[in-house]
């Protein structure tokens, strides 16, 4: 079994959810008790939020390529970035790293192409839903993206830093998404299906309660670290 790497902290609501799908996956996999070898390199999410909303990305990826260098050091065999959307940054982040790095987006373009999947909507901060880093990966795949209406966009984004990061569960929010992902499938009978491009939103809609196929990021991402970790 390879020794995982995580950059996590942002949230450590959805690290605590890499932790024990990361265990519960080895322990499927290898049965017993069998558990995840794995580093995680937490950060404190405060001041990387604040350089978020500053603009300043470049200062966030020098914090998170050290992260992703004392993980390198530390001997993980690959690194795992547990956010979507500090993967604007990704190639600074890995850069000087000799190990993979496992990138959420193309996990989740993956999945989406498995399934033949054209049209999706793309739920995640504001960032993640209105640049393009994350979703140039999905379109250079084939699959159109579509995003929520700039209100929408401010409610999910508020939604995620202000209750999701804090673990804070609300069945008016979940109500809110599910409204969001129907009024743009009415709009467009051809989506097909929905991003939850943020690694917190699984904590908020699990996979049944949409008629639209869900693909959450993170059970992605989990997948694609097992995959490498033990090889089937
Ligand atoms: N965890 C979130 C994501 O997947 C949001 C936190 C962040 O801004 O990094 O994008």
């Amino acid at each position: 079994m390879k020794t995982i790497g995580l950059i996590g902290g942002m949230s450590w609501e959805s690290t605590l959810s890499y932790y024990k799908l990361l265990n519960e996956g080895v322990r499927q996999r290898l049965g017993g008790l069998h558990s995840a070898k794995l580093i995680l390199h937490s950060v404190d999410f405060a001041p990387i939020a604040r350089l978020q909303n500053e603009a300043k990305w470049e200062e966030a990826g020098i914090i998170l390529n050290q992260a992703a260098l004392s993980l390198e050091r530390a001997g993980a065999d690959f690194i795992l970035l547990c956010t979507n959307t500090m993967h604007k940054v990704a190639p600074q982040i890995i850069q000087d790293c000799h190990i993979p790095f496992v990138h959420i987006a193309e996990a989740t373009a993956k999945a989406l192409q498995k399934n033949h999947s054209k049209k999706t909507i793309l739920l995640g901060t504001k960032f993640t839903m209105q640049e393009s880093f994350y979703k140039d990966i999905l379109q250079e795949q084939g699959i159109s993206v579509v995003i929520p209406n700039e209100k929408d966009i401010f409610l999910i984004n508020q939604i995620i830093f202000d209750e999701l990061c804090f673990g804070t569960i609300k069945s008016s929010s979940k109500e809110l998404f599910l409204s969001i992902i129907n009024g743009l499938k009415n709009d467009d009978e051809t989506i097909d299906s929905v991003i939850l491009g943020c690694t917190e939103i699984g904590l908020l809609l699990d996979p049944k309660c949409s008629q639209l196929p869900l693909y959450d990021t993170t059970l992605l991402h989990v997948k694609e670290a097992l995959n490498l970790a033990i090889p089937l």
